[in-house]
């Protein structure tokens, strides 16, 4: 019989809960990876799955993702995930997601949640009327909270800097050509500040009307979804969909620079070795896209206030360096490098 232990993403997480509400419909799975260093904070991924296998490797990926991601921003927090197993027709009421709050709310704080793809404030608003254990949850008077996007866009351009500082040589994007994959909320953020500093865009994404909009303000070039990796750039930034680097398409790549906010992007271990063969620099996902996290571990642990924010997410440049730099002393490459760090951080 196949248990969760033997599940091959298992990894030792603490704590598996399958969540059943008969009342309600509700289906989910909360993953709990690590709490060594704080509550498993991560958000909760509203999705319908082909089956039940698919979302239970999701929650789990997701959730040592986060540990890993928590620990290399510095924050108070372990890492856990959850996805709420959705009908095909991605339809979802409130008493659903009030049904989902209580469930996080029986957990006492093991397991703090978010949003993520398919929940939004609202949906945070309705968890916040059954559980204290959320955040993600509107700003009130210049205090730390709201949509993370905006925070996540800002430390990928910090970081998208620090990879041109280090393989370009150069301390402005002004001039230099990013090619940025997708336009919404991250992407759409990266590619305002880089056009601000004076970089030439490329962007795609499948939602037309979106990168129609993006380009009118920016200034930028839309290329189609199938070429953007491919496009000859200074920078490529995957600001989309996860798994996009593959042993195809990293052979097809035209830029020294791999640097965006989409999570999961390797689609196997091996694609970070294949990006280091070629000579490409590469910004570990979760390392570059933690802005967002920072933001809501800020809200909720209430350590700091907007200030604390910006430091924390400036600091996203030098933690990147030091991987670089250790992967340029070694030999191992950048995901491999952070993998390691983030590791060692949660006792693991
Ligand atoms: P979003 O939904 O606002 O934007 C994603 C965009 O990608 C959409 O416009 C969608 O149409 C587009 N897209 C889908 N398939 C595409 C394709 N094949 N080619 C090009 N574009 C495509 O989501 P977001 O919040 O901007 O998140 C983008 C990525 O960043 C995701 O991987 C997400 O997990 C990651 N991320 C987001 C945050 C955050 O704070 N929002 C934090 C960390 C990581």
């Amino acid at each position: 019989m196949l248990t969760p232990w033997g599940f091959p993403d298992f990894d030792a997480h603490e704590a598996l809960h399958f969540v059943t509400d008969r009342a309600t419909g509700l289906r989910a799975i909360i993953a709990v990876h690590s709490t060594h260093l704080g509550p498993a904070g991560g958000g909760t991924r509203f999705w319908h799955y082909a089956d039940d296998a698919d979302a239970l490797t999701d929650a789990l990926r997701l959730s040592r993702g986060m540990s890993y991601k928590n620990a290399m921003a510095g924050l108070p927090l372990g890492g856990g995930k959850a996805v709420i197993l959705a009908n095909a027709d991605r339809s979802k009421d409130e008493a659903l997601v009030a049904a989902f709050g209580r469930a996080v709310d029986s957990l006492g704080g093991q397991y703090v949640t978010a949003e993520d793809v398919g929940m939004s404030v609202a949906d945070m608003m309705t968890i916040a009327g059954q559980t204290r254990f959320v955040a993600g949850l509107p700003v009130e008077g210049g205090a730390v909270g709201g949509d993370p996007g905006p925070h996540t866009s800002l430390g990928v351009f910090l970081g998208i800097k620090a990879a041109v500082r280090r393989a370009l040589g150069k301390d402005s994007l002004a001039g230099l050509h990013l090619a940025i994959q997708g336009a919404g909320s991250v992407a759409g953020g990266v590619a305002r500040l880089a056009a601000a500093e004076g970089a030439r865009l490329s962007i795609a994404d499948v939602d037309a009307a979106r990168v129609e909009r993006l380009a009118a303000e920016t200034g930028a070039t839309i290329v189609p979804v199938d070429a953007l990796l491919s496009t000859p750039a200074d920078v490529v930034s995957p600001c989309a969909l996860g798994a996009i680097l593959t042993e195809e398409s990293i052979a097809a790549l035209d830029t020294p620079i791999v640097a965006g906010g989409a999570n999961n992007q390797l689609a196997t271990p091996e694609d970070g070795t294949r990006l280091m063969e070629r000579g490409i620099l590469y910004a570990p996902d979760y390392v570059i896209n933690a802005g967002g996290i920072i933001n809501v571990s800020t809200e909720y642990v209430k350590d700091g206030g907007p200030e604390l924010v910006r430091q924390r997410i400036e600091a996203i440049p030098g933690r990147l360096e030091q991987i670089w730099s250790e992967s340029a002393a070694s030999g191992r490459d950048p995901a491999a490098v952070a993998d390691s760090m983030a590791q060692a951080l949660i006792g693991r």
